[in-house]
């Protein structure tokens, strides 16, 4: 496949990373983000720098370990969480990870984005997981992230934050706007009275739409779920035929 040259990468994930805190998506030292150099090497953010102030010399390149290969500082201390997600997805490019403050505040009220509320929402990410809470940049956390991501573009971290995958950084970053935008619409309903979800058919039908234009894994209806809370994982081909698409270019495992 095509990636793009060192230096284009470098030149984007600077660029994402001050988006980031632009778009108050994450706040201080918070947050990192990876993308892939090769099949065997990552460019990701260092330990301990503001993302709203990266520059270049604040990236380093690490093997697919997590092992440093180059570059100044330390990787950072959730490099095991990108590594899970790179391992569970061979089409994964990209990996955001950041703190939306709205999203984040659902997780600390127990409240799930898993509802299909939003249609394009639905299209282009499907439902939203809430995984159980797990300290920051354990391996047990590292592993709940990479199970998931198997069957979800974007999941919360209970108490934590977003991590968000896709085919290059634009994507990834795109599904973490889309996430706390969602998560700011939510609240809104919520303040002014109600929440109406999709009719289950019409977000079935939507998900194999999305499914079937964009790629992705088979994610994610809310009501059947056997592996996280508020999320079903019909199979892609089920869901496309009975909508009337085609699954070619649904990757990633059912
Ligand atoms: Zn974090």
């Amino acid at each position: 496949m095509f990636r793009p040259p060192e230096t284009a990468l470098r030149r984007a994930l600077v660029r994402f990373a001050r988006l980031t805190y632009e778009r108050h998506l994450l706040v201080g030292l918070d947050g990192n983000l990876s993308v892939k150099l090769g099949d065997s090497a990552l460019l990701c953010t260092r330990a301990g720098c503001h993302k709203g102030m990266l520059e270049d010399d604040d990236l380093v390149v690490v093997d697919r370990s997590g092992r440093k290969l180059r570059g100044r500082g330390e990787p950072t201390s959730e490099m095991a969480m990108h590594l899970a997600c790179y391992d569970a997805r061979p089409d994964v490019e990209a990996v955001v990870h950041a703190h939306p403050p709205t999203c984040v505040a659902f997780t600390v009220a127990g409240v799930s984005l898993a509802q299909c509320v939003l249609p394009e929402v639905v299209l282009t990410i499907g439902s939203i997981p809430t995984l159980e809470y797990q300290r920051t940049g354990t391996g047990a956390l590292a592993e709940l992230v990479g199970d998931a991501i198997h069957s979800h573009d974007a999941v919360m971290m209970d108490r934590h934050g977003a991590v968000c995958v896709g085919r290059d950084l634009l994507e990834a970053f795109c599904r973490l706007e889309t996430m706390e935008h969602t998560a700011k619409v939510l609240l809104g309903a919520r303040q002014l009275g109600q929440v109406r979800e999709l009719p289950a058919g019409e977000a079935a039908s939507l998900r194999a739409m999305g499914l079937a234009r964009y790629g992705g894994p088979p994610s994610a209806l809310p009501g059947h779920c056997q592996g996280c809370s508020g999320c079903g994982r019909p199979s892609a081909q089920g869901l496309a035929k009975s909508a009337g698409f085609s699954v070619a270019r649904i990757t990633g495992r059912a």
